[in-house]
């Protein structure tokens, strides 16, 4: 219980003289940064590196936490470590650093996806996952590709990488032929490009289960941000022997996975019987032609 109390008085009593002394710190680091950036550069970087967890090295945020003799560790490594500081092994017990969680509130750090925003310390970090400026993954469904990249490092990987079909123009007229009937069952997902108003669009193709029913469906993704995404309309057609079924919506961002659009029905959804009745023949193979437009919205 003592223990508890000295412990309580450290908590308590030194954040309050350390926030004075922190904020005047970083008023100088700003200061200075911004008359010298090359001299102060190094001494922010310090606290930088004070601020990666020894462990994971990843930036740590509250509860900082370190052992009786000043080691710090993040919550996660914490948890992992049992009781045990791993950089002097004496038992770590529950002490937060406080010191340095206010170090790193006083921080304003550039989001380093290039959006010339800078953000305090906490949000740094939230606010990266949602920058505009953030990578996208690579829209390609169905593989597990990791690429990341901007749109142009993108599209040129899909059509290198993923030997993806490019068109250009806005309207299309596209035949997905399937004569295996193996393929024509399962998860038979394709895509294509389409280029127009200087933009990039992808139309997927793919076999899923609705419940029990077996369907496809067909849907547009904008190569692009969701507000951008929603300046655009499109249409999708297929059908023979007399009948059609047609669709119209509004393009996907990239940002949204493959995944959720799909389960969401946001596209074209053909039963699978209808589909081969399209199709004609023996009705175990799939051709199907997919008639489509993407215009903008004024
Ligand atoms: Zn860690
Ligand atoms: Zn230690
Ligand atoms: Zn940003
Ligand atoms: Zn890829």
């Amino acid at each position: 219980m003592t223990r508890g109390g000295v412990c309580k008085e450290v908590i308590e009593s030194h954040p309050k003289i350390l926030r004075h002394d922190v904020s005047d710190k970083s008023i100088n680091i700003t200061k200075t940064s911004r008359a010298n950036e090359k001299h102060t550069m190094p001494s922010t970087n310090v606290v930088y590196e004070l601020l990666e967890c020894p462990m994971c090295t990843k930036l740590m945020y509250p509860p900082i936490h370190q052992c009786p003799n000043g080691h710090t560790l993040c919550s996660n490594c914490k948890s992992k470590v049992h009781n045990c500081c791993p950089s002097c092994h004496s038992e770590l017990g529950n002490i937060r650093c406080l010191a340095l969680e206010k170090v790193a509130e006083s921080l304003e750090l550039p989001c380093r996806h290039g959006c010339h925003d800078i953000f305090p310390y906490y949000s740094k970090l939230k606010h990266e996952q949602n920058c505009r400026f953030r990578p996208y993954n690579c829209p390609y469904a169905g593989s597990k590709c990791s690429v990341t990249g901007d749109i142009s490092n993108l599209v040129a990987h899909l059509k290198n990488d993923h030997n993806v079909d490019m068109h250009d123009g806005c309207t299309f007229n596209h035949r997905y032929v399937k004569s295996n009937p193996h393929e024509v069952e399962n998860a038979t997902w394709m895509l294509t490009v389409f280029n127009c108003y200087g933009r990039q669009f992808c139309l997927h193709f793919e076999a899923f289960h609705l419940g029990m029913a077996p369907v496809y469906i067909s849907f547009l993704r904008f190569i692009g941000e969701d507000n951008e995404a929603k300046n655009f309309s499109y249409s999708l057609e297929v059908g023979g022997y007399g009948r059609k079924l047609t669709w119209q919506g509004v393009p996907r961002s990239i940002r949204d996975s493959h995944q959720k659009i799909r389960d969401s029905q946001d596209g074209l959804i053909i039963p699978r019987k209808l589909a081969l009745f399209f199709s004609g023949g023996n009705r175990k193979e799939l051709k199907l032609r997919v008639i489509g437009r993407i215009w903008k919205e004024q």
